[in-house]
């Protein structure tokens, strides 16, 4: 088969240097023909050197020059800077396939114009599927493209649903380790550090989304980016937590049974998948071996504790730009985490306040989505500055 063209959008994070390496396992099948980072202009350069795309973008203008001088003897690659940049390359006609592997917000513009633009989209950016699912999955259907999951438990149910085009399905069961703070109390996350935070059991990620699995926001992210790309009613998802993270996900059919696909925690392996769809491609990833995992348990998560899934799903419910009020309160309160401004459980305090002090809106644009993000990072913003406690 000839190359797929593939453009790889935050080729510098965790998603995106994993999504680099399957593609250079597999030389003959995937051509890289974009690549973009946000200010890691070393990776970035090296990457340029080693895959020769069409065009880099540098997001960080600032580092511009860094990238330009450092590639001027490469000159098949163009190099680009700024926001505008990244939703240009995203729609240029010499791909077939854009791998969004960005952070955050910033993923929706750029995916808004790959789609228009009729590439498939091999999605990680969970948040764009957040804050504009409606409308996404709308530009989907007009522009006949494919919307495949790289997330491991979409990737998960997406594989058990092959086959299955004729099927209902009753729910889907989304797995989830519980993060490094299963079982704690809330007094106990009172005090838990950023280091703590950021030692995930099972995966190695980006600092936002280990951030976001420790507080159970990633799950309730991934409950919001299921029900847009399986279609489903908020009452057919449910969420359990499965510590070994080996069981990805699973659907169960009306006839009452359940599929899962399972596989040792490798986002290889969900990527290598999105990118080769519909075949599986060979891979040397470590095989699982069953005496290594003796036993399989289950629990119900604790929402009372991690307040992040109950709100998920309520803003789920409320539909409108909801989802886009969370997503933006978490990002603000993530970050201000990350920079010690706030405490562990400040971060689903500060969602729940930007979820009733922001404008309800119940069919949003993109604009309006646009300013519900610009506002609802304003609010969190105030609330950081003054204490998030007396919501
Ligand atoms: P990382 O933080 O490791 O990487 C993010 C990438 O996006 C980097 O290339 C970064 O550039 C770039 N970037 C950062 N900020 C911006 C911005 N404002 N605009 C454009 N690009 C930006 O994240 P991950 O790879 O962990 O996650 C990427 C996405 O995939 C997230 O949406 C996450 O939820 C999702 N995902 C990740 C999984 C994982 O295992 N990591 C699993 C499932 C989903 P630079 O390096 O220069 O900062
Ligand atoms: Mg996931």
């Amino acid at each position: 088969p000839t190359p797929k063209r593939v453009a790889l959008l935050g080729a510098t994070g965790s998603i995106g240097t994993q999504a680099l390496d399957v593609m250079r396992a597999h030389p003959t099948r995937f051509t890289v023909t974009a690549l973009s980072a946000q200010s890691n202009a070393e990776l970035l350069i090296a990457q340029a050197r080693e895959f020769r795309p069409a065009v880099v973008v540098i997001g960080d203008e600032a580092k511009y020059e860094t990238v330009k001088t450092a590639l001027a003897n490469q000159p098949e690659t163009e190099v680009l800077a700024g926001v505008a940049a990244l939703t240009e390359i995203a729609a240029r006609p010499d791909s077939d396939i854009v791998l969004t592997a960005m952070v955050g917000y910033a993923g929706l513009l750029p995916t808004v114009a790959a789609i228009q633009a009729g590439k498939d989209i091999a999605l990680a950016n969970k948040e764009t599927l957040v804050v504009a699912g409606q409308l996404i999955t709308e530009l989907v259907r007009k522009y006949k493209v494919k919307l495949l999951p790289v997330d491991s438990e979409h990737s998960a149910i997406f594989q058990c649903l092959v086959g299955e085009e004729q099927n209902p399905i009753e729910k889907i069961i989304l797995t989830a380790s519980g993060g490094p703070f299963r079982g704690r109390s809330r007094t106990e996350l009172a005090t838990v550090t950023k280091a703590q935070a950021l030692k995930h059991p099972n995966w190695d990620m980006g600092a936002k989304i280990t951030i976001d699995s420790a507080s159970l926001m990633n799950k309730g992210l991934e409950v919001i980016e299921a029900k847009w790309l399986f279609g489903l009613r908020d009452d057919q998802i449910d969420v359990v937590v499965h510590p070994q993270s080996i069981i990805h996900s699973l659907v169960q059919f009306q006839d009452g049974s359940l599929k899962a696909q399972l596989g040792l925690p490798d986002m290889k392996l969900p990527i290598q998948y999105a990118l080769g769809y519909p075949e599986r491609l060979s891979s040397d990833f470590p095989r699982f071996d069953f005496l290594a995992y003796p036993q399989f348990t289950f629990e119900q998560p604790d929402t009372a504790t991690f307040r992040n899934l109950a709100l998920s799903f309520e803003a789920m419910r409320r539909g409108g730009n909801a989802p886009c009020i969370l997503n933006a309160a978490n990002e603000v309160a993530v970050a201000a985490f990350l920079r010690d401004e706030i405490g562990f459980l400040e971060m689903s305090d500060l969602v729940e306040s930007c979820l009733t002090k922001v404008s309800y809106l119940a069919t949003p644009s993109l604009d309006d989505y646009m300013h519900t993000d610009q506002e609802t990072r304003r609010v969190a913003q105030t609330l950081v500055g003054s204490g998030t406690k007396s919501a």
